[in-house]
């Protein structure tokens, strides 16, 4: 146990942090909430949103147990990382904290049709958890949890140790990012792409630079109680994870789990193998990183006007610098509704649909099993509505067995399940094409009241033409006129 009935509160670099408070703070209190009040708890913490969300999460899953992890380094250590964001509009201390937050859920909240491994077979504080009655007042938060048996949660098929490390990978993933994009930062010859030889610059620089600051004092190693063998893989399993986040991997990692997980003939995920725990963590920090499509509308929009204007500041970089400036990055050209529909479209949905399909979103049974709907038009936001196949029910035995449902089509009886996520993302999206199209409609307006004007003005010139030269000839006839008398009477 934490031994804080002693300490009033743990100075941190000129900061005291008050556990107590921390530990009963109703913001902090709210981190198993999807749409989480990420702004609210930016504007009450302030700089200290990373350390203060870095805290509860390992102390809501019992991690300084777990370790012996001692308080005062953790700190130590949290606030020098925090402290090495910089004020960014995007990739900033909050985005960690955000990504944090996550990862949490994702790994901590109950997953319908999620099959846990025995108990024995894992050392996971999150599977304690997942045994607990409701009768636990940790578990008031997760009404819904307790109250099915068909629930599951991810983070009880992990060892603490790598729970500790996909926490530890967000926290640190994008620590000193200059909010610049990889392209920008190879183009230029920054330092950092030609130490790390123009691949994954930014993710490199991101987990060296946080492993340097860890190594640099005593005062920040809270892992003294790892031993070697599990420092090592600690630190494997982090780099691992803050790489993972580049997106130019973004469709090898996808379809390394849909081969995995989701595809006809797909082995499934063996929880007891490393490289397969390791391929799902990868998927869910990836879907935390790009999380905000998949938020509620009005946290997703303040994200995406952070993000926008990152990157209009590289494209003010890249103009000073004679440089093209990259798309979407013209503050002059702005085109919010046409990056966020192409980034729903080709990024964010075919992760949170590999995801979904997966079976690892959190989410809740939908009431009714889908009788049919073979008949639903499968347009495009099709695609970003999960639907779980009865055949994720084994556990529960309400549906038909995994031989009866695959191989083969989709049964017809299927039980829908109902996440915060692919709802978002599906309003969110719908939302852009709507705006775009609008967009789209004012330009072609703009451009056919353009083309009007100017076959007006060229229609104007030409008669003006006409007239000037009707009106030349009557000079010219004029002087003709004016002249010839004086002509003839000099020649006489
Ligand atoms: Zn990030």
């Amino acid at each position: 146990m934490l031994k804080k009935d002693n300490i009033p509160g743990l100075l941190v670099n000129g900061h005291r942090f008050e556990l107590e408070s921390l530990d009963s703070d109703p913001l902090l209190n709210r981190i198993s909430e999807w749409d989480y009040p990420i702004f609210d708890l930016k504007e009450q913490a302030k700089d200290l949103i990373l350390s203060q969300m870095c805290y509860k999460i390992f102390h809501e899953v019992g991690l300084f147990e777990a370790f012996k992890i001692p308080v005062h380094e953790f700190l130590n250590y949290c606030h020098a990382l925090e402290s090495g964001y910089r004020e960014k509009p995007y990739h900033n201390r909050m985005h960690a904290a955000d990504v944090l937050q996550g990862v949490y859920y994702l790994t901590s909240q109950p997953i319908p049709g999620f099959t846990q491994i025995p108990s024995d077979a894992t050392d996971s504080p999150l599977h304690k958890t997942s045994e607990s009655s409701c009768s636990n007042a940790s578990l008031a938060h997760r009404p819904s949890f307790a109250a099915e048996a068909s629930y599951g949660v991810l983070g009880a098929n992990y060892p603490a140790l790598e729970l500790m490390a996909l926490y530890a990978a967000a926290a640190m993933h994008d620590y000193d990012h200059p909010g610049r994009t990889n392209a920008f930062l190879v183009a230029t010859y920054a330092p950092q792409a030609v130490l790390y030889n123009d691949r994954s610059v930014l993710e490199n620089h991101h987990a060296a630079a946080a492993w340097n600051l860890f190594l640099s004092r005593p005062e920040f190693n809270f892992l003294c109680h790892l031993d070697t063998a599990e420092f090592k893989r600690f630190r494997f399993l982090v780099i691992e994870l803050i790489l993972a986040t580049d997106l130019k991997r973004h469709f090898e990692i996808v379809a390394e789990f849909n081969a995995k997980a989701n595809e006809d003939e797909a082995p499934g995920i063996d929880w007891m193998s490393e490289a397969d725990r390791l391929l799902a963590m990868n998927m869910c920090i990836k879907l935390a990183d790009i999380n905000g499509p998949c938020k509620r509308h009005d946290i997703h929009v303040q994200w995406t006007h952070r993000i926008a204007e990152e990157f209009y500041e590289q494209g003010d970089e890249e103009a000073d610098l004679g440089l093209q400036v990259s798309p979407y990055m013209d503050r002059k050209n702005p085109q919010l509704a046409k990056l966020q529909e192409s980034f729903i479209t080709h990024l964010v949905a075919p992760l949170c649909n590999a995801y979904g399909e997966g079976g690892l979103l959190p989410g809740i049974w939908e009431d009714e099993p889908e009788t049919s709907d073979e008949n639903d038009s499968s347009d495009e936001t099709d695609t970003i509505v999960s639907r779980r196949d009865s055949e994720d029910v084994t556990s529960s035995g309400e549906n038909t067995s995994k031989a009866d449902a695959k191989p083969g089509p989709r049964p017809l009886a299927q039980r829908k399940v109902r996440c915060l996520q692919t709802i978002h993302l599906r309003d969110n999206y719908d939302y852009w094409v709507e705006v775009y199209k609008r967009e789209l409609e004012a330009e072609e307006k703009e451009k056919a009241k353009r083309e009007a004007e100017e076959q007006k003005e060229m229609k104007d010139a030409e008669e003006k033409k006409d007239g000037d030269e009707a009106e030349m000839e009557t000079i010219e006839e004029e002087a003709i006129q004016r002249l010839s008398p004086t002509v003839s009477t000099g020649n006489c």
